[in-house]
């Protein structure tokens, strides 16, 4: 008699990007069965409605008979399985390739668990398993299986049987079938492995001889390594960035020219760019898939789950994937200066900080950060970019009003001992709490201006007490996030219309239209192209030198495309905001500075 739930995968027909699925439900007591899929995936805050790939549901009695499912809304059957056992069968199409997604097609397979396996409610708490089946013979023969699945009975390629605890561990492990490249390697004699699929160049030895520093140092902080096997599941692509976090695995894309080659000599933007992704969904093990909010423990997976809390588990999150370079060794300080100066570049860039607080953005992130429109830095701020700032602000308040005692190292190793290690949620304020009990510091009045106010927080106060100056200039360029430098400079502001355009179309297409600037003065909006400034033809390269040279007290004419209409307006550009931020290691500082700086960037205590 079947027992155990068993969900069966087959990518069935690669060119139509089908997966066949079938689940294996033994009896329950009740009448009836409950089956959903869920509307998100844990780790990315938008409904995305997995069901709309669902094609074909049929279910049938172990005789044979079919079963007649009644759909009850978008997402959830009901199955009148009369407390006998019975199987489901239903197509998934599977076409978007992303970390949050399921794609096939000819050269690989990939699913994450929300978006093909039909939660059956009744059982989500016991163990099932899964057999993950090779695609039809013509296809397949080189594929493989990579995953952090705990394999039960599987071959040599990886197709067979694997385990699960319940329907929550089941999702959590992206699969990937098809060839790839492979490393291993172990971080406190836990076995860890890259796989990287797609096609791509990459200097493998080099990955490997990283990315363990960076595990390491990341342990070495939260004083344990709660895993037995981690997984970093790589798709290399042409164009892409992104990850999503699991508790055994994480699923990144990536730019394969942002992978090293083995003729760098040098470590790229690109390279510093991946490590720093692995080592924040590398962070994510620790904080939010275990240190976890105590909302997304109450909620499901149907619907939104709101929580003013991701500044947290993203914002610090963001803080640390950097911060672990430099600590690793990965990258020196003035490369670490360089990074946190184009994320407060990054911040200062955006017009919405002074309209949404980071409370709000955290709570609004399934309509506002994950639904951004042209209007989007007028009007919200990003829980990950502000969120890294006020966790450096915080690290850096604590260890200046400690003189050194504490730093927010600690306040992520409580988090760990309380929440982590014990499953405990934390609360709307568990956070803010800690923090103010381990430092021993009254805290509530940084909270509220940073999480409920719009203020910038005095970080070139902060920063000068750990030996970098920091000065906010115009932008000098289209491509100028600030930067690491050995010198500030004077500089002069140029007239500009304070507006962005999209990149990559050559025409000066509007993408946004800056709150409060001469170009929203003037009337230009989001959708306009321009094409002529005082009669000058203008392209997306020329436009910043052509208002530049002709502004003038008496403004300048601008000719634009609204849809297919021919406007002229006049525009009155205004010196440039000084919103791009340039760091410079101090050389000669106190010992005390000295040794603080160097305990903030070693880790040290
Ligand atoms: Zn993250």
């Amino acid at each position: 008699m079947l027992t155990e739930l068993l969900y069966r995968i087959r990518p069935a027909r690669p060119q139509a990007h089908l997966f066949e699925v079938e689940i294996e439900i033994p009896a329950v007591t009740a009448e009836q069965v409950t089956l959903s899929m869920p509307a998100w995936i844990p780790g990315s805050y938008m409904i995305r409605d997995f069901a709309r790939h669902l094609l074909r549901l049929e279910a049938m009695t172990a005789a044979g008979h079919p079963l007649d499912c009644v759909k009850l809304d978008k997402q959830t059957w009901v199955c009148p399985s009369a407390g006998e056992s019975f199987s489901v069968r239903y197509l998934v199409y599977a076409w978007e390739l992303s970390v949050r997604t399921a794609h096939l097609d000819q050269t690989h397979a990939y699913f994450n668990g929300p978006n093909l396996l039909l939660c059956v409610h009744e059982l989500r708490q016991r163990p099932c398993r899964i057999e993950l089946l090779a695609p039809p013979e013509s296809l397949g023969r080189e594929w493989r299986v990579a995953t952090s699945l705990q394999p039960d009975v599987v071959d040599q390629r990886g197709f067979g049987l694997y385990r699960a605890a319940d329907y929550a561990d089941l999702i959590d492990h992206p699969v990937e079938m098809g060839q790839f490249d492979e490393i291993g390697f172990v971080v406190e004699g836990v076995e860890h492995r890259m796989v990287i699929a797609g096609r791509q160049h990459a200097d493998l030895d080099r990955l490997a001889a990283d990315l363990p520093r960076i595990c390491a140092t990341h342990a070495a902080m939260f004083g344990e390594l709660p895993i037995d096997r981690y997984l970093f599941l790589v798709t290399a692509v042409g164009d892409g960035y992104g990850g999503l976090e699991h508790r055994y695995s994480t699923s990144l894309i990536c730019a394969r020219d942002d992978l090293p080659h083995p003729r760098d000599t040098t470590l790229t933007d690109g390279y510093r760019r991946f490590l720093a992704l692995c080592s924040h969904e590398y962070f994510h093990l620790w904080n939010v898939t275990r240190i976890r909010p105590q909302a997304f423990m109450d909620g499901g997976l149907d619907r939104e789950v709101h929580t003013r809390t991701l500044w947290a588990f993203e914002g610090i999150t963001s803080y640390y994937d950097e911060l672990a370079l430099v600590r690793s060794g990965c990258i020196d300080a003035k490369g670490y200066l360089g990074m946190l100066a184009a994320t407060i570049t990054r911040l200062m860039r955006t017009p919405g900080r002074a309209v949404q607080t980071l409370a709000e953005s955290s709570f609004d992130a399934w309509t506002k950060l994950y639904k951004q429109d042209e209007n989007a830095p007028n009007a919200i701020i990003s829980y990950y970019v502000k969120g890294a700032i006020v966790a450096l602000a915080l690290d850096l308040t604590i260890r200046r009003d400690t003189h050194g005692a504490c730093s927010l190292d600690d306040v992520m190793r409580a988090l760990w001992e309380r929440h982590g290690r014990s499953g405990l949620g934390v609360s709307e304020h568990g956070v803010e709490r800690l923090a103010s009990e381990v430092s021993g510091l009254d805290l509530d009045g940084f909270f509220a201006e940073s999480l409920e106010g719009v203020a910038d927080p005095d970080l070139a106060g902060l920063l000068a007490e750990v030996g970098v100056a920091m000065r906010l200039r115009p932008q000098a360029g289209p491509k100028d996030l600030g930067g690491c430098v050995d010198q500030l400079a004077p500089w002069s502001a140029r007239p500009t219309l304070a507006l962005r355009l999209r990149v990559g179309t050559g025409e000066a297409l509007v993408q946004h239209v800056i709150r409060g600037g001469a170009a929203e003065r003037a009337g230009i909006a989001p959708g306009d192209v321009i094409v002529a400034i005082e009669g000058l033809r203008v392209t997306a390269e020329r436009l910043d030198t052509l208002v530049e040279r002709t502004a003038s007290a008496s403004g300048i004419s601008v000719h634009l495309f609204r849809r297919d209409e021919l406007l002229e307006l006049r525009a009155f550009p205004e010196p440039a905001q000084a919103d791009t931020c340039d760091l410079m290691l101090v050389e000669s500082v106190s010992d005390s500075v000295a040794s603080a700086r160097a305990r903030w960037l070693t880790g040290g205590g």
